[in-house]
């Protein structure tokens, strides 16, 4: 089976080794180190750029261990193999009124990818990233054998795994606080605003009342309309009603030869889709499922941007530079035409993660999808990265495949203590593309 990114790009197709137990792991990794010299763990493949690809073309795919070892309905601490997905913990954890304290925008991820990408979600203000939950985890690297990690057992470690791009061992198993809910519904609210200023009023009143927050941005809009949004706001409801049904899930069913998303489509989506949100605060309860995880309910959409696939640019702009930072960037994006549908707008808290290289910082995110065409790198992603270099911003290695080494390096300037800590036998893409 060969594997890729989400984004499809870099086309740099993997050799999964398959893992089933945990007692096998050491074995494995030994033997596909010492064949192709380093290796690297795949989760569900989430990652959007190259950070989930072994620099040798050689993945050990997690996806087997995905075993809960143990848990504590009293308390919500939750015990399992790296490689269940959130879609897993949830269906067995929300009956029981708990729920992944942090979750990005789909649930099919592991626990090992959770961590390492220290993933963070629509709860960053008040919750922090996933690092923040996690109460220990176990490690083994090929050159210490097995360890067991938290903020008091192998400190240096524990940190430089959070968010450390599966670097510095495999997880095999992770502990994890949950959070205490009330129900499967998300009391929430919307409200469109007709630029960016009035994306930043909204964000500092409602972001101090709401659990969850984000906004969907009109990337296509010029003018007076740039910067035009939806947001949407929202808490687990308190009532204890049922449980809401599963969804009802499709698949995108083939690969059309080029993107389906381009500027046209773009243009007549986005502005049908702002004039349909209330101008008006207006309340819109929801299940968790539509809430959380919009895009989970067409399964493989990452076909609609063609065989060429796709690149996802997601940046986060200090506090202070964010205005007139995600400004230039609309403009900039607007003008080139490109952009996806979804085009997330989203303020970072204050709460650090212990993660070494996390990316979240207290700022604004703007995350957007673009077909791969050369002109993204040639001409687009130099404008944004100029941009978000001047603001003193970061891109998120998670999502990226392009990022130059000195922009890296500068954005994440402690990158040298997980190079320090590496294991020898694990090496992505993406670490080889920007630190050597
Ligand atoms: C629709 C969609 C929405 C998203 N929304 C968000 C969001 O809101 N916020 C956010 O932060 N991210 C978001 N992401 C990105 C995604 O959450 C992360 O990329 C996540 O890390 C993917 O997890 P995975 O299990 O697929 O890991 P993979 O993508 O397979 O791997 C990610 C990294 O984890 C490492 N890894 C995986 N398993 C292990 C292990 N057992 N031991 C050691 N290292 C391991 C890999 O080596 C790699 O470096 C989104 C992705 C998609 C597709």
């Amino acid at each position: 089976m060969k594997l890729l990114s989400w984004g499809r790009y870099p086309p740099l197709p993997q050799a999964a080794h398959a893992v089933a137990w945990r007692a096998e792991l050491p074995a494995l990794l030994a033997n596909v180190a010492q064949t192709c010299g380093t290796t690297l763990a795949y989760g569900e493949g989430r990652s959007y750029g190259d950070s989930c690809l072994a620099e040798s073309g050689q993945v050990l795919s997690f996806r087997g261990l995905d075993r809960f070892l143990a848990a504590d309905w009293s308390s919500g601490i939750l015990r399992a193999e790296a490689g269940i997905t959130l879609e897993a913990i949830i269906a067995v954890s929300l009956p029981r009124g708990w729920f992944p304290a942090v979750t990005p925008g789909t649930k099919y991820i592991t626990l090992g990818g959770a961590i390492a990408n220290d993933v963070h979600g629509k709860n960053h203000h008040r919750q922090g990233a996933f690092g923040c939950h996690v109460r220990r985890f176990g490690l083994l690297r090929s050159d210490r054998g097995r360890l067991e990690c938290a903020p008091d057992l192998e400190p240096e470690l524990f940190a430089a795994t959070i968010g450390g791009l599966g670097l510095t061992g495999l997880i095999e198993w992770v502990e994890i606080q949950l959070m205490p809910v009330a129900s499967g519904w998300i009391d929430g609210l919307v409200q469109r605003f007709d630029d960016l200023d009035g994306f930043f009023a909204l964000s500092a009143e409602l972001d101090a009342r709401h659990e969850f927050c984000v906004s969907w941005v009109d990337c296509a809009a010029r003018g007076k309309k740039a910067g035009r949004g939806i947001y949407m706001a929202g808490d687990f409801a308190a009532e204890n009603w049922p449980l809401p049904a599963p969804r009802r899930k499709w698949r995108f069913p083939f690969m059309p030869p080029v993107s389906l998303v381009n500027t046209w489509s773009l243009r007549a989506f986005n502005a049908i889709y702002w004039r349909k949100a209330p101008p008006k605060s207006r309340r819109a309860p929801a299940a968790y499922d539509a809430f959380f995880y919009p895009l989970d309910s067409l399964l493989d959409w990452n076909r609609l941007y063609g065989s060429k696939g796709f690149q996802q640019y997601q940046a986060l702009i200090p506090e202070r530079e964010a205005g007139d930072g995600i400004r230039a960037m609309l403009t900039a994006i607007s003008g080139s035409g490109q952009g996806s549908f979804l085009a997330v707008l989203k303020r970072c808290g204050g709460a650090l993660s212990p993660g070494v290289l996390s990316f979240p910082r207290p700022g604004v995110t703007l995350a957007l999808d673009f077909p791969q065409t050369p002109y993204l790198e040639e001409q687009l992603f130099p404008r944004l990265d100029a941009i978000v270099r001047e603001a003193g911003g970061r891109l998120y290695p998670a999502k990226d495949a392009h990022m130059r080494g000195d922009d890296f390096r500068r954005a994440y300037p402690d990158w040298e203590k997980i190079e320090a800590l590496r294991d020898p036998s694990l090496l992505s893409c993406f670490w080889r593309r920007v630190t050597q």
